[in-house]
């Protein structure tokens, strides 16, 4: 999500580049490129035109400050202002429980836009957040979509409710009954979807909030179907006063315009990222954490938050120290390379680490899920003396090595290079410029 606006904004930011200070004329120019990049972004117009008004004003009078370039000082706004579009800070916590258990969450939206595969994800989400969730399927139009339920919930480690009834309200209801029954704290409804938006199943949504009085009633998104989802998003909160948005499949060929758009047009925020099928690929949304993204500053905490979940936290911590001291080895390599697989998608990895907008087409081409099995084989066939110090690798030894593991020697040239383009991008981690830049844009 947001490639290409990441690429067409760092352009725009370049054309800042050696000027001496912020002018309305080069602001206007700087501007154009944002309004181009937003507008193929399938980002709202009328998003992209009051972002652009706010980025103009702000940006014609900022003072010039600790030292920053033209360029630097545009950075700022602009990261200024993708945030409040976006939402702004997100609350502490994404949800809001009811005083008296238990909570009830309901899951609106339109068949297919990845409903029910999300009530998984936050029954996971808040298990792990010492919750003790309810899965309840309300969608009786669909056979499937019950016994899917169960077995999401299954796979999300929760219970979820059982019943013989075919009546929505009924089963919410009682589901309810049961939770309160066993302690269960919170209650996740699964409700129908259609194709399109249905007066019928307005009504039935409205008479299950009725009957139930729900803390939460989050709108589960399509990214993919952009400014539909968007104008989804708003029907349902118009009829059913919605209390915030689930994003899912922004792991697809979306171009990120929804996810931009909807605060400013519904006026509800996204509170979750869905970015893939399986469970564990959900997160919370921060709008200046994605800002940061779409920048090419990377995601850091995300990553980190995430790492936490699935990673061993040793490991994470002796990892973030070498970053730090600029000691990243093969051996950090071939543990990365194994923690990856238990993280998920590379992509979406290197797509959360800063600077690496630019370097994801490259390293796409070296380190593709498929091929990291590969390169760990390559890894494996070194010595430990080697991964710590890869001068050590000759010609002589990249030849042992090939042979060993079976991959022809350009594969371990093309590891080598990605290796010391990943080490250079960390060193300018550590370069004073480019944390200044950073500090800069967390403002
Ligand atoms: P529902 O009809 O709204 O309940 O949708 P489902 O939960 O059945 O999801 C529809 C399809 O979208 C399924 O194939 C899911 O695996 C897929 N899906 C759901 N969320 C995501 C996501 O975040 N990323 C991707 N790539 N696929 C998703």
């Amino acid at each position: 999500m947001f490639e290409t606006l990441s690429d067409k904004l760092s352009r725009a930011m370049k054309s800042l580049r050696g000027q001496s200070r912020l002018s309305e004329k080069n602001i206007e120019e700087a501007l154009r490129d944002v309004r181009m990049a937003l507008l193929e972004a399938d980002v709202h117009v009328q998003v992209a035109k009051a972002f652009l008004q706010r980025v103009k004003e702000k940006a014609l009078g900022v003072e010039v400050l600790n030292g920053l370039n033209p360029a630097q000082q545009f950075i700022d706004v602009v990261y200024q202002e993708l945030t409040a579009i976006m939402g702004g800070q997100a609350p502490e916590r994404p949800l809001d429980m009811a005083a008296k258990p238990p909570t009830v969450v309901m899951m609106v939206g339109l068949q297919g836009s990845g409903k029910t595969t999300t009530c998984g994800k936050l029954a996971k989400y808040l298990k792990k957040n010492g919750h003790s969730p309810l899965l309840v399927p309300a969608d009786v139009y669909r056979p499937a979509a019950i016994e899917q339920l169960h077995v999401v919930a299954k796979d999300a480690g929760v219970p979820s409710f059982r019943t013989d009834s075919m009546e929505p309200v009924a089963i919410c209801k009682a589901a309810m009954q049961e939770a309160v029954l066993k302690g269960w704290d919170v209650v996740i409804l699964d409700t129908a979807g259609r194709l399109h938006l249905d007066d019928v199943l307005m009504n039935e949504l409205a008479a299950i909030k009725d009957a139930c009085g729900p803390t939460e009633i989050l709108f589960v998104a399509d990214a993919m179907t952009g400014q539909d989802a968007v104008r989804s998003a708003g029907a349902f909160h118009e009829k059913l006063a919605t209390t915030g948005v689930v994003l899912t499949k922004a792991d697809g060929d979306t171009r990120g315009g929804a996810a931009f758009s909807i605060r400013h047009i519904t006026g509800t925020a996204i509170k979750f990222v869905g970015s893939g099928e399986r469970l564990d690929d959900f997160e919370r949304f921060h709008p200046d954490r994605m800002a940061q993204r779409i920048l090419g500053m990377g995601d850091v905490l995300t990553l980190i938050e995430h790492a936490k979940d699935t990673i061993d936290e040793k490991d994470a911590e002796r990892m973030a120290q070498r970053l730090v001291k600029n000691q990243f080895t093969l051996e950090d390599m071939r543990n990365q390379f194994q923690q990856i697989q238990k993280m998920g998608s590379m992509q979406k990895i290197i797509g959360m680490l800063p600077g690496m907008g630019k370097m994801k087409e490259q390293i796409e081409s070296v380190a593709t899920d498929k091929r990291i099995k590969h390169l760990e084989a390559i890894l494996n066939s070194m010595t430990p003396r080697e991964r710590q110090n890869h001068n050590l690798l000759d010609a002589r030894r990249k030849r042992r090595i090939a042979a060993g593991c079976g991959r022809p020697v350009h594969e371990i040239n093309q590891l080598l290079k990605q290796y010391l383009q990943m080490k250079k991008m960390m060193s300018q981690m550590n370069n004073p410029g480019f944390m200044k830049r950073m500090q800069a844009m967390q403002g």
